[in-house]
């Protein structure tokens, strides 16, 4: 039987990018009868909360993609969240060491370091230059038995290529000599995402791995450790990113990039599914509006367009407008409207907000409305009213920008405190500072509190509208 999984690191914002290819996964399952399976890939324990576990289950669950396995309802092949099998990995790191395809390796990061930095300066791609390979294996007995820190790696052949197929990409060959040895097993005895992601998956019994194309790369990696373990490795199929216009990545730099934007600004699941569905199906002109079920029916992996995943934001715009008016009955729309404002965040924070601040609800529109447009539809003569001349403009918004990415956790007291040391570095009163901001933001110069919107619409968006206005 056919099983697949999305398998999402909770280490930021839920991206649309995981929608892309857990709706792929999700037809692909749906088309041949199978299941679709949720894992939560949480090796890299500095990044990965708790938190964005908790938002990637619901920003997927508000696309509508049921999984039939994973970490909130349990299933026969658990637990589906790897820092919770830990303890599953170690015998088939230890299996990979003693049949002689792994070793220890004892460098420590600044070796590294500086082992990179020659590489770097010599050109070439960084590599593990093998050093431990060559430890004999009494020394190698020494330094373990006395508590020395080390990794476990893994050999790769010295010659020749690794020859696969990929069910989109068709026939692959990547140099063994372009493929590093990669580190299996960390010092803290976590294993590191190669190692995690192969032996879940063949626990997990998935027969077909769907993901980014980022991954292309790493598939002589995962296949090595398939050999070594004496497993047979699933199918993989890479899927192209997802670009903007000009081609470029699809990238939260560019464009807002988090599901819950989507959300906020009262996009349907239905109408993201029908956009991210489309890149998957071949369809004649005037057929585009198409549900859940009629999209599984139209899926055909074998015919995915290799030209890539355009993100047209107004070709979502033009089937979520589709979706409103053709979707919804005049009851369903109404009762939308609704649970879309009571279960949305930002129109909480918005209404927060508000309260003290307007004398009728009717004024609520245009006090808070800034927070769910997607252009506010600025020009040069929408700051007019600020005091601040054109040169010291440009100068505010120069500064402001870098100094907004320096900051670490989103929130209204680090963007404040980011602000105040900026006017100080220009030596200018915070307000003259913030006048422009204001508009930038919000689009006016009577609105909300600047510093809790700005944390509301979030970093990309607010990096979005200061480049908006600082052209
Ligand atoms: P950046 O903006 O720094 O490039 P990012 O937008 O790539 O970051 P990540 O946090 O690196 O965001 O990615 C989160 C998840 O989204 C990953 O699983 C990744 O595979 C997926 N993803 C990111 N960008 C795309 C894309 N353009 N198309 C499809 N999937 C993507
Ligand atoms: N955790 C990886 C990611 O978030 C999964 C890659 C894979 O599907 O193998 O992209």
């Amino acid at each position: 039987p056919v099983r697949v999984r999305i398998a999402p690191s909770p280490t930021g914002e839920p991206h649309v990018g995981t929608a892309y290819i857990a709706l792929f996964n999700y037809l692909f399952a749906k088309k041949h009868g199978g299941e679709f399976i949720l894992r939560i890939e949480d090796t890299d324990a500095t990044r990965s909360t708790p938190e964005f576990e908790q938002k990637v289950l619901d920003a997927l669950k508000w696309c509508g993609l049921k999984w039939s396995e994973g970490p909130d309802i349990g299933g026969p092949y658990g637990p589906y969240r790897q820092s919770d099998r830990k303890d599953l990995y170690r015998p088939y790191v230890e299996k990979i060491v003693e049949n002689g395809h792994g070793f220890r390796c004892f460098c420590t990061p600044e070796r590294l370091e500086q082992m990179r930095e020659a590489q770097r300066a010599a050109g070439k791609p960084p590599k593990y230059d093998g050093r431990c390979l060559s430890l004999s294996a009494e020394e190698v007995t020494g330094r373990v038995n006395a508590g020395e820190p080390h990794v476990v790696r893994m050999k790769i052949p010295t010659e020749g290529s690794c020859k696969f197929h990929d069910g989109v990409y068709g026939d692959v060959e990547i140099p063994w000599d372009a493929v590093d040895m990669q580190v299996l097993l960390k010092a803290d005895g976590m294993p590191t995402y190669h190692m995690a992601n192969v032996v879940d998956d063949h626990m997990m019994r998935i027969t077909h791995v769907a993901r980014g194309e980022e991954w292309l790369a790493s598939v002589p990696k995962h296949i090595l450790i398939y050999r070594y373990l004496g497993l047979e490795p699933p199918v993989f199929m890479h899927l192209s990113l997802m670009r903007n216009a000009d081609k470029s990545k699809l990238s939260k730099r560019k464009n807002p990039t988090s599901i819950s934007y989507y959300t906020a600004l009262g996009y349907l699941p239905e109408a993201l599914m029908n956009f991210l569905g489309l890149f998957f199906i071949q369809i004649a002109e005037g057929e585009e509006m198409l549900t859940m079920d009629q999209l599984a029916g139209k899926f055909d992996p074998e015919n995915l367009s290799k030209a890539g995943a355009i993100f047209d934001i107004q070709k979502l715009d033009w089937l979520n407008g589709r979706w409103l008016r053709e979707g919804l009955s005049e009851e369903e729309f109404a009762a939308r409207v609704l649970s879309w404002a009571m279960e949305n965040d930002r129109v909480k924070q918005g209404l927060k907000l508000s309260q003290s601040r307007i004398t009728k609800l009717g004024e609520l529109p245009d006090l808070a409305g800034f927070l769910f447009k997607s252009d506010l539809g600025l020009d040069a003569s929408s700051f007019a009213k600020v005091k601040s001349p054109p040169d010291e403009l440009v100068a505010i918004f120069n500064e402001v920008q870098p100094s907004l990415e320096k900051i670490l956790e989103w929130n209204v007291e680090a963007i404040e405190a980011e602000l105040r040391a900026v006017a100080e570095r220009l030596d200018k009163k915070l307000k003259v500072v913030v006048a422009p901001l204001f508009i930038a933001v919000s689009g006016s110069s009577r609105s909300l509190p600047l510093f809790d919107s700005m944390a509301i619409l979030g970093r990309s968006v607010v990096r979005q509208r200061l480049k908006v206005a600082g052209q």
